[in-house]
């Protein structure tokens, strides 16, 4: 008997070697293996006959090798074999594929799967590059005495067969985790207890775990073979959902402890009121007032805030941020402001100085860039409690900066630092915190023009969480959002300040250059500023993309002598960065040749037109933040994608959905679609944790019904649920879930 615990190694067939190989998969126990979902299935249940097939379906034909070779053409290899039933004969052919050499030998059982098609002459028809198995050579590692042949041969026909993603370079291939999957779940106990609680079950009719396991990998021969290539049936809702479901409760466990946190209650009074409605520079839109509303009252009450606000570019976040400021300086309390890159963590402190320092609040910026004793300077100012509100990057705050009294952090433009880091940082606040009680113990003053707020005693020890808010100009599908941002509370702004005018976007190719630089002239000439972005900075040898170097060169040279053209990549000196952008700020500069710096944030309302190089080669959330950075003043702007050579046909969808739509949600959607939530967020690398059976586009509603369900168990225990099936359920996720989602971090 296996446990679902038990380490893979000990499964019959596997052993220390291949478990090692399976480990890189993310293989480890029992449990595991038989999460290995196939990624489609084969009918092989009715393998079709030759003779019956018609050009255009799609086809599972059992038979026998006839022939084999390998022909060249002049454009490429190709490799054919014949098969045959009987008298019948079918043609296969793959391109390309000199490695099939020396795999076929006529006689051998191969099953087929692939499109049916008409030859070139249309009188014969043949598979084009057909999915193959070879049925009767037996693997060497699962051993072969003659009943374990026989098995297998069972397992590959006369059913509906899954199919599996091979592992360590092929070495692992689907009929290999055919047979120890099959062979994983004969040997699995009988009654494996279920760990959703019973009114879940009943609720969203749940079928056991055993049988769900087992259908998922052995399907019934009548289950729908669309359900299963779409993963609906009632086995693949089963895992899905436990899977979300564990996830879900962990984080609803974590959002509860979290609202339990002693954090700060600020007050909320007529002069905080009047404080904010001071600086305010035009009318807020209902949007703005809206989630000013949510934040205002997280931050009154005593649980620490743990807010994302979501807004698509240009909807105006920062005075939404500096409201929020506001009320925690009037508080008497200290702000962060951090920004992913210097440039923003700039363009901030300018904002801020002219919106927040003429009603008296104290703004420093914070960047590397200073000279050492000037930073050692600020940061005794904000120790001491001095400073009020601290702009800076996100790695320059964190790593280095102790604060007198902090109360509240906001992060700005979340989409550009993982998911970890964002955790990573709430950390670090709240040991700033225990580090403000120190300061306080030795007298800090207390800044700010009003009366200190009230400082929640929970415990006398425990010092106050400060609230954090989270702005991401990332329209994250607020399912998405659930999961991603699971512990934040959501607030969006959906709606744009008046004035813009919607933004026109074209598509145009290279060679029309001359053109679209014609274009830009006349903007420029009615008084108009221009962004020109190109994707690489200096020319690579391997690729012909036009660098902004080159280019820049090339404009300012040639096309535009008599213009101002200024040049901003990465690799300036950040005191030259700041000065470029200065000058276009001020509008010193036509023209700005750039490369995807300038994407984020950057906010300069009499640019107009944007014109991207290259735009095939950007990645949709990409463009579209590119794209943020015009229509920002009442004039009407341009967006000019401009494409060399050939686009890829999700190249062609990324530009389709630019021309189609300005709207951000619309555009993160598709973007999740093209290329799933790792990338999407850019998180891969930071730690998004990946599902073992779950998708996130694909199961959005299977998350939604989760969620809900993991909040409706932990309000128990009610007539439905006792509190020993809600601690099973919770003991469960720890043991199974919590260690597959660092995220789900319970205490
Ligand atoms: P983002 O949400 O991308 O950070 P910003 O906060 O930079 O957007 O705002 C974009 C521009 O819109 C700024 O120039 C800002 O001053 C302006 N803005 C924001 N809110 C309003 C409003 N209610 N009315 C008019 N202009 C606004
Ligand atoms: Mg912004």
């Amino acid at each position: 008997m296996l446990e679902l615990s038990t380490p893979v190694q000990y499964v019959k067939g596997i052993g220390p070697r291949l478990a090692d190989v399976l480990s890189a998969k993310g293989i480890h126990t029992v449990d595991d293996l038989l999460h290995y979902l196939p990624f489609r299935y084969e009918d092989r249940l009715n393998p079709r006959s030759i003779s019956e097939l018609r050009a255009g379906e799609m086809a599972t034909v059992i038979a026998e090798v006839r022939t084999s070779g390998l022909f060249r053409t002049r454009r490429m290899p190709i490799f054919e074999m014949t098969a045959g039933q009987g008298r019948s004969r079918l043609k296969c052919i793959w391109f390309n594929a000199t490695y099939l050499r020396d795999r076929f030998k006529p006689g051998q059982v191969v099953a087929l799967y692939g499109k049916v098609e008409g030859d070139l002459y249309g009188s014969e028809l043949q598979l084009v590059q057909p999915q193959f198995e070879i049925l009767d050579d037996a693997t060497p590692s699962t051993g072969s005495d003659a009943t374990e042949q026989k098995l297998a041969a069972s397992l590959e026909v006369g059913r509906i067969v899954p199919i599996y993603e091979s592992a360590g370079q092929g070495r692992l291939t689907t009929r290999w985790f055919r047979r120890i999957i099959y062979s994983a779940l004969e040997n699995l106990p009988t009654d494996l207890p279920d760990p959703i609680p019973a009114v879940v079950r009943r609720r969203l009719n749940l079928i056991s775990p055993r049988d769900a396991l087992w259908k998922v990998h052995w399907p019934d021969p009548g289950e729908s073979f669309h359900d299963l290539q779409a993963s609906r049936t009632p086995a693949h809702i089963r895992l899905i959902f436990e899977e979300l479901f564990f996830v879900e409760l962990g984080l609803e466990l974590k959002r509860r402890k979290q609202k339990a946190e002693t954090g700060i209650a600020f007050r909320l009074d007529e002069q905080v009121r009047a404080a904010i409605k001071k600086i305010l520079p035009f009318h807020p839109t209902a949007a703005q007032k809206r989630v000013l509303k949510e934040i205002a009252s997280d931050m009154e009450k005593p649980a620490p805030m743990r807010r994302l606000l979501q807004g698509d570019v240009g909807s105006g976040k920062t005075i939404v941020a500096f409201e929020a400021a506001i009320i925690a300086m009037e508080n008497g309390y200290q702000v962060a402001l951090m920004a992913p890159t210097e440039i923003l963590a700039q363009q901030h402190y300018f904002s801020a100085r002219l919106i927040l320092e003429p009603a008296g609040y104290r703004v420093v910026l914070l960047t590397g860039s200073l000279e050492d004793d000037r930073k050692r300077d600020i940061r005794r100012h904000i120790a001491q409690g001095n400073a009020q509100l601290v702009i800076g990057t996100h790695a320059l705050i964190e790593r280095s900066v102790e604060f007198g009294r902090i109360g509240l952090v906001i992060v700005d433009e979340q989409h550009r630092f993982g998911v970890l880091q964002r955790f990573k940082l709430m950390k670090k606040s709240s040991e700033t915190a225990t580090d403000d009680v120190k300061t306080n113990n030795r007298g800090t003053v207390c800044v700010g023009t009003g009366a200190p707020a009230r400082p929640v005693e929970r415990s006398s020890t425990a010092p106050p969480e400060p609230d954090v808010l989270v702005m991401t100009a990332t329209p994250i599908p607020r399912t998405l959002a659930l999961t991603l941002y699971g512990d934040l509370d959501l607030s969006v702004i959906d709606e744009m300040p008046p004035g813009r005018t919607p933004i026109i976007t074209r598509r145009v190719s290279d060679d029309r250059a001359g053109e679209v630089w014609e274009f830009v002239r006349k903007q420029v000439k009615s008084g108009h500023q221009v962004y020109v972005v190109y994707p690489v900075i200096e020319e690579n040898e391997e690729n012909e993309l036009k660098a902004a170097l080159k280019m820049y060169k090339e404009l300012s040279s040639r096309t535009f002598p008599d213009l101002r053209v200024g040049l901003l990549h990465g690799r300036l000196e950040p005191d030259l960065k700041e000065q470029v952008m200065r000058l276009f700020q001020k509008g010193e500069i036509d023209i700005l040749v750039s490369t995807t710096v300038i994407e984020v944030g950057v906010d300069v309302s009499n640019a107009t037109v944007m014109v991207i190089e290259h735009a095939e080669r950007f990645g949709l959330a990409q463009l579209h933040q590119l794209r943020g950075r015009i229509g920002r003043g009442a004039a009407k702007s341009y967006c000019i994608l401009m494409t060399g050579g050939k686009v890829s046909e999700d190249g062609e969808r990324r530009l389709d959905a630019m021309v189609r739509t300005n709207d951000g949600f619309k555009i993160a959607e598709l973007d999740l679609e093209l290329r799933g939530p790792g990338e999407f967020f850019g998180t891969r690398q930071a730690g998004l944790p990946s599902f073992q059976v779950a998708n996130l586009i694909r199961d959005r509603q299977l998350l939604e019904t989760a969620s809900h369900e993991a909040a409706a168990v932990l309000s128990g225990p009610n007539q439905e649920i006792s509190q020993e099936e809600i601690n099973r359920a919770l003991h469960h996720m720890r043991t199974r879930w919590q260690k597959t989602y660092g995220l789900v971090e319970v205490a």
